[in-house]
């Protein structure tokens, strides 16, 4: 029994000892089953795309979606990426999971462009891993060429720890996927290392406020703060702002009086299945920011 050992682990060094190898071999078991559910689960197209739209704080306007990744498991239900995802990257299948996920956004954009719907850009979650890889650019090529995608409707998102890992061989990277045609950002910023001098030498277009920044914004000033002092830095830097996981009108008001271009959060939407945010591009490709006080003149 769990407790029983752990009760025994703090006893004695020995039993710690054993306490733990069973315990590691438990989750490498649970791993190495998680690992290849996966795997089934690309073989067997379980995989779905969930967009979440965002939102420009000038007009209202619906800018870029995000594609974020489910896995529709036919015994676990609807799992989401937190779940999964860490899994996919020890065990290396983050690559060909990145693939499918690259392939299927730009076929959906060609279906979308097909049925005449007005499109805007979607962003896509690019793991350490697979980019360093450096495979990425071969496929983001292929895939627009398959798909007839024109290269701005691509956006890459990538973690700040991911391109602080090794700065030189990033740079040249997103250099190279700039090159294509596509944008880049840099995902949760504020919770990597910010190495601010090779920040101004990311070829980047646009910064993502993490979410834990934007939850406290209105009742916790060093959240405030720090919210603040990124726009102004990406300001200077000539980059776009846009704060992830606003779900408050409180939030977004102070986000707007700091001039952040764009939101994306629950308040606006939640990362919907296709139909839903198709339906949603059609008919409100607009939302009602007017509570927000400011207009298509500001912050130019
Ligand atoms: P992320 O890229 O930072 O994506 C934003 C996450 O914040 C999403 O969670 C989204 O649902 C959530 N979010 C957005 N607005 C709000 C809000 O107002 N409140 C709250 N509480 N949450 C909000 P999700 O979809 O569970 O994804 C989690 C993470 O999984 C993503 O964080 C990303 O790191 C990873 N991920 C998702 N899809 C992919 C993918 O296709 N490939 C890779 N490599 N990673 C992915
Ligand atoms: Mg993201
Ligand atoms: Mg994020
Ligand atoms: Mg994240």
């Amino acid at each position: 029994h769990a407790d029983i050992a752990m009760y025994r682990a703090k006893e004695s060094g020995r039993n710690s000892y054993q306490f733990f190898t069973h315990q590691m071999q438990d989750r490498l078991n649970e791993r190495l089953k998680l690992e290849s559910s996966l795997k089934q689960a690309l073989e067997n197209d379980e995989f779905v795309l969930h967009y979440q739209p965002q939102v420009d704080l000038s007009t209202g306007k619906i800018i870029g979606l995000e594609a974020l990744i489910r896995w529709q498991s036919p015994t676990l239900g609807l799992v989401p990426p937190g779940d999964f995802i860490p899994a996919a990257e020890e065990g290396r299948l983050i690559s060909a999971i990145g693939e499918w996920v690259i392939f299927a956004v730009c076929k959906r954009l060609q279906s979308w462009r097909r049925q005449g719907l007005k499109i805007v850009p979607v962003a896509i979650n690019i793991s350490a891993l697979q980019f360093m890889e450096q495979k990425t650019e071969e496929l983001v090529k292929q895939a627009l060429n398959e798909y007839m995608v024109e290269p701005k409707y691509l956006e890459l998102e990538l973690t700040e720890s991911l391109s602080m890992l090794d700065p030189v061989t990033s740079i040249s990277l997103m250099q190279r996927l700039k090159d294509i045609g596509v944008s880049l950002s840099i995902d949760d910023f504020g919770t990597g290392y910010s190495n601010l001098s090779y920040l101004k030498r990311f070829p980047v277009n646009k910064l993502k406020i993490d979410k834990s920044f934007v939850s406290g914004l209105t009742n916790n000033p060093d959240d405030y703060s720090i919210v603040k002092a990124i726009i102004r830095m990406s300001q200077s830097l000539g980059l776009k702002t846009i704060a992830e996981g606003a779900e408050t009108a409180g939030q977004i008001a102070l986000l707007a009086a700091e001039n952040c271009d764009a939101i994306q959060g629950f308040y606006f939407s939640r990362p919907l299945p296709e139909a839903e945010i198709c339906a949603m591009l059609k008919e409100r490709p607009r939302l009602d920011i007017s509570e927000f006080g400011r207009n298509k003149d500001r912050g130019a």
